[in-house]
């Protein structure tokens, strides 16, 4: 007995070493007792282990478990408990029988007191690891998963392979700024959580509701019926009592806009929550209540993935390319001037603008390529000069996007210097602004080129913000009439709008273009109402720089007839 004893000792540092190096796991607890328990002449023991709120290995051991089992069997009748609590406040056991045929004496009494005594502090260290994880799984305000939280059940529901039984969505609140705006942010958050509280009734045991932070919600819900009903009562929105600063109640509709998408095998973790995110950019984007995932829209953000990827190596590839549309006097048919668009060959594929523009936009790399165009019109404008022959003034598009830089204005009259061109042979076109605030950022852009002596064109003229007050406030040089005033069947009114604009425009000194021009009807349209500088494929379609040098030397259209064509 006392031999045995003795090696128990040996073997305590063992067992003290496995629980140390598995801090978190309550099966560490069967090896460690493995090392003991022939010593001890123990048979089983039996945990109680009492269950925590998460889904990790505390829930599944919250039913009794064999700790240890002993080759021999055991005896059930003399077994010694031990009991314990836990520092949550639950109560806590573990039972050892003995082998068969063995009562445990005192001594292997007080060893297995230290043994489990031991094992009580392992698991109370493992409640707490498992407590802290949940904590760290919770959304402080809405007492909703996290991301991590979400997550973990959505892994779990996909590693169990009820996955796709689900609609996966992810949404955000309607005007969720303005509120907070509206009732002060304290009160924001009390509305945040009245709103959770009522969404959460919704929701069954199986399904699960997240929130990511903000106004940002992910949820699994079952395919089919529910995934309808929770559709129409995000789209239509949930009533909220709201408190305002002057202590009275109001009722506000809270609605979401929401992308969502049935879930099919396989599937990856990372497209459970992408998956109906993309479809929400959709939604915003097209400014829709709710988008279901489709393969035209998935094919869609990786194509504007891919661009995104590849622009930068593209570029430096010269897979770009200026094509140049010439602008012409209608009375002579002289060319007076172009612009240059850009093109894309990939892979000797031609990808139009409106492909990649607005990813460019969005990504904030519109900035390079309007750049790099202005160089490269330099450039020919430079090379035409040297070579004797004519040029005239070229319009570069600069996106609205490029006058967050402070420095543009700066950076155009380097490249116009570095390559020796004329002021006077560029002009800086840019669309008119959306918003009051783009409007102060677009003054000034367009102040420092003036202060430069480059010219500036106002693009799409007719389709913003504050058309007529632009004509007054920006210093321009042009203003460029969107082709949608000319493209439909003309009448009085756009008659007397557009009169008025050239008039205008005439007065305070600023020329006028109208693009988009296909027809000799739109043409005499135009000259009859004091435009007579014209762009479009009643003249020439955007060409490449070698056609466009020939149009250049012939200089002029004699004769022009219709564009047939719907581009
Ligand atoms: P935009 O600046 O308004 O350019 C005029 C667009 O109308 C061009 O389309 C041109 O090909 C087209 N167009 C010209 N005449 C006619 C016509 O008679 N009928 C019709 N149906 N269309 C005509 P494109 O080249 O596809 O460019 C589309 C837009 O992409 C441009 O609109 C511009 O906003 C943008 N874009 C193109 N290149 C650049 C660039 O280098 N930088 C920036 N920021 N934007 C660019
Ligand atoms: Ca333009
Ligand atoms: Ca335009």
């Amino acid at each position: 007995m006392e031999s045995s004893h003795e090696a128990v000792f040996d073997d305590l540092k063992t067992f003290i070493e496995i629980l140390f190096e598995n801090k978190d796991s309550i099966k560490a607890l069967s090896t460690a007792f493995s090392f003991v328990a022939d010593d001890l002449h123990i048979g089983r023991i039996m945990g109680e282990i009492p269950s925590s709120k998460s889904e990790s290995e505390m829930a599944a051991l919250a039913e009794n478990r064999i700790l240890y089992m002993s080759d021999l069997g055991f005896d059930p009748e003399n077994s010694y408990r031990f009991s314990f609590k836990t520092i949550t406040g639950a109560d806590g056991a573990m039972i050892v029988s003995p082998v068969p045929n063995y009562t445990f004496t005192d001594l292997d009494k007080k060893y297995l007191d230290l043994l489990l005594q031991i094992s009580d502090i392992h698991i109370n260290r493992c409640v707490a690891y498992s407590e802290i994880e949940e904590s760290s799984m919770i959304q402080v305000l809405t007492k909703l998963p996290n991301a991590d939280g979400y997550m973990k059940r959505a892994s779990h529901k996909l590693a169990m392979g009820s996955i796709d039984e689900f609609d996966s969505f992810y949404f955000d609140l309607s005007n969720f700024g303005l509120i907070n705006k509206k009732f002060g942010s304290k009160e924001g958050n009390e509305i945040m959580v009245r709103y959770t509280e009522q969404l959460k009734k919704f929701f069954n045991n199986n399904e699960v509701l997240g929130h990511l932070g903000g106004d940002n919600f992910v949820c699994l819900v079952e395919k089919g019926e529910r995934s309808k009903q929770l559709q129409k009562m995000l789209t239509e929105g949930i009533i909220v009592e709201g408190r305002q600063p002057d202590g009275s109640d109001v009722e506000l509709n809270i609605s979401a806009v929401a992308g969502f998408m049935h879930i099919v095998m396989p599937i990856t973790r990372d497209r459970i929550i992408a998956g109906p995110a993309i479809a929400l950019a959709n939604a915003k984007t097209n400014k829709k209540k709710i988008v279901e995932l489709t393969d035209e829209i998935s094919d869609a953000a990786i194509r504007s993935k891919s661009i995104e990827q590849s622009f930068e190596n593209a570029l430096a590839n010269n897979e770009f390319t200026v094509f140049y549309q010439p602008k012409v006097n209608s009375v002579t048919g002289e060319i007076i001037g172009c612009e240059a668009l850009s093109r894309w060959y990939e892979n000797d594929v031609l990808v139009k603008p409106m492909t990649y523009i607005p990813v460019l936009e969005k990504t904030g790399k519109i900035n390079t390529l309007d750049l790099f165009m202005l160089e490269t019109v330099c450039k020919d404008i430079s090379e035409w000069k040297k070579t004797g022959r004519k040029a005239v003034p070229c319009s570069v598009n600069f996106s609205r996007r490029d006058l967050l830089d402070e420095k543009l204005p700066r950076k155009i009259l380097d490249i116009i210097n570095r390559y020796g061109v004329e002021k006077s042979e560029i002009v800086i076109e840019v669309t008119e602004t959306a918003s009051e605030e783009e409007s102060a950022n677009m003054i000034n852009f367009l102040g420092r080129l003036s202060d430069f002596g480059i010219e500036t064109s106002i693009d799409d003229f007719g389709t913003g913000y504050s058309s007529l007050s632009t004509l007054r406030e920006y210093p321009i040089n042009e203003i460029k009439i969107d082709r949608s005033f000319i493209n439909k069947n003309l009448g009085s009114s756009d008659e007397i709008i557009i009169h008025s604009i050239i008039e205008m425009a005439k007065q305070l000194n600023i020329s006028v273009i109208t693009e988009g021009v296909e027809k000799i009807f739109q043409k005499d349209f135009l000259h009859k109402l004091g435009c007579d500088r014209l762009q479009g494929y009643l003249y020439d379609k955007p060409l490449p720089k070698e056609q466009f040098e020939k149009k250049l030397l012939v200089g002029k259209y004699n004769n022009v007839t219709d564009f047939e064509g719907d581009d």
